[in-house]
């Protein structure tokens, strides 16, 4: 199985696409065919635990790693720093409606889930290719990307991370979470200004081949642990399977029913990755796409028509969701034109030049084949919380409160009675200010940890260490720098 990209460039090895991130022709990379498994296979993974399904599932999409090598990296990654030994557990709530919780990972979000295993694949990728340089990650965040990135990485060696985050953009919470990460590869640094300075400042370093050049004077290689790169899409398509198998093992389902997952979704990798999963031969109904006041997929998937020309930008109760430009859309564009690169590196112009693209009627019935769509506001977010709170006693976070009321109003549209799964893709713990809010606490003049602290007395929900001991570890990283600065600032923190 060879990596194409979806604007055309020459198909490369999974482990060059790892190493590589962005095809040289700015767009991704695809597997040029799927890898399928049989619904006996499928039976199989019932038996196993989580790492075992990683290695079975893994094994077919990484055909340049060794079963030896896969097995070490994914023992490595879903071990002892997950709080729960089923990794990805499904909690069945109520009527047919599970919760696929992918959140006991030591950041608790669901980008542990792959960037636990990017750093193994990617090292292991360098080896393959020769690359003997120190790499050198560089984030932009606007909140949970940087600190599961730094906490993958983490003293893993032949790496460096590097974290921005807008000084005023992400909750003290998660500013807490990476200023007092330890390590001895990790550096964070906190911009004067939002995100999109942030964003923008990582893409301009990437892009200036003057600081490739120091770097490599330095006997290092930038790249980049975002949600475009292979290796972390690949780590998302097992927990599908695992959700099946946990249904089929408990006698939920019979083999071969149908399974809807409603995916709260930003960049559109969550939800890619259960679409690989389908193709691949996994039983799923419906992919629901959920979105929250930014629901510029709800528009693309209800109309065929992505539009961003006159869209604001609003800033949620959900902040892991408030995006505009999808990155992973490109690979379903791809499926979706046939794999033809041309037609979506057309789209893909468009996007950027006319902020807004059309895509055929033929494409549109082969999406809504697969995909149902639906948003919500911060009102029906907040009620939604309430209500899951109240009626079946579970507590959600503000993302997995935005798929649960959606799949609640796409059955009521629709009546597909199919059982489904929320994927719930933070601790409530994470967002624990609103969440308290939402089930009618108060937040009064608290901080961030303290109304975690209400909310677990609240609930009787035990709350994450990592958490608790935010106020006690000591700050390790206090540099800030200019939007305009961000180069100067990296050299200084190499020193
Ligand atoms: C990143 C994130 C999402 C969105 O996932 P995508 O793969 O970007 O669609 C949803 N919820 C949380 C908590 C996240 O951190």
């Amino acid at each position: 199985m060879s990596m194409i990209s979806t604007r055309g460039a020459c198909p490369v090895s999974t482990s060059y696409a790892i190493l590589r991130g962005l095809a040289p022709d700015g767009g991704l990379y695809v597997p040029e065919t799927s890898p399928s498994f049989t619904l006996e296979e499928i039976s199989a993974l019932s038996g196993m635990d989580y790492a075992a399904r990683a290695v079975f599932i893994l094994q077919r999409y990484l055909p340049d790693f060794t079963e030896e090598e896969l097995k070490n990296s994914i023992s490595g990654a879903y071990g002892k720093k997950f709080d729960d030994p089923a990794i990805a557990p499904l909690k069945k709530v109520k009527d047919d409606t599970y919760y696929l919780e992918l959140w006991h990972g030591p950041t608790l979000a669901f980008k542990d889930m792959a960037l636990q295993l990017l750093p193994y694949l990617l090292t292991l990728s360098a080896r393959k290719n020769g690359e003997n340089r120190e790499i050198f990650i560089l984030v932009a965040t606007s909140g949970d990307t940087g600190k599961a990135a730094l906490e993958g990485f983490l003293d893993v060696p032949g790496t460096r991370c590097c974290v921005f985050y807008p000084q005023e953009g992400v909750s003290r919470a998660q500013q807490l979470q990476m200023v007092t990460t330890g390590g001895s590869n990790t550096h964070v640094i906190a911009v004067e200004g939002n995100f999109d300075d942030a964003q923008s400042g990582v893409k301009k370093i990437f892009s200036d081949p003057g600081f490739a050049g120091t770097m490599n004077e330095q006997g290092r290689v930038l790249s980049s642990a975002n949600s475009i790169n292979y290796g972390r899409l690949v780590p998302q398509i097992v927990y599908y399977f695992s959700a099946y198998a946990d249904l089929l093992r408990d006698g939920a389902i019979s083999l071969g029913e149908e399974v809807n997952f409603c995916v709260p979704t930003g960049n559109f990798g969550d939800i890619l990755a259960a679409d690989y999963a389908k193709r691949a031969g996994l039983p799923i109904g419906k992919l629901i796409c959920a979105s929250n006041a930014n629901n510029v997929l709800t528009d693309f998937i209800t109309t065929g028509v992505y539009d961003i020309s006159s869209r604001p930008f609003y800033k949620t109760e959900a902040p892991s969701m408030d995006i505009l430009i999808s990155s992973n859309l490109e690979r379903l564009i791809f499926t979706l034109t046939g794999n033809d690169a041309a037609a979506t590196a057309a789209y893909m112009k468009k996007l950027s030049t006319e902020k807004r693209y059309e895509i055929t009627e033929d494409m549109l019935v082969k999406l809504q084949n697969n995909y149902a769509a639906g948003c919500v506001d911060a009102d029906a977010l907040n009620a939604e919380i309430a209500r899951c709170y109240a009626e079946d006693r579970y507590l959600i976070d503000t993302h997995t409160a935005v798929a649960s009321a959606v799949l609640r109003a796409y059955r009521s549209q629709t009546g597909d009675r199919r059982k489904s799964v929320v994927v719930s893709t933070a601790s409530p713990y994470k967002f624990g200010p609103a969440v308290l809010e939402a089930i009618g606490g108060e937040r009064g003049g608290l901080d961030d940890i303290a109304c975690c602290g209400v909310l677990e007395k609240m609930s009787g929900v035990a709350m994450p260490a990592q958490i608790a001991a935010l106020p006690t570890l000591p700050i390790r990283h206090t540099q800030t720098c200019r939007k305009d600065q961000m180069e100067e600032a990296i050299l200084h923190a190499l020193g």
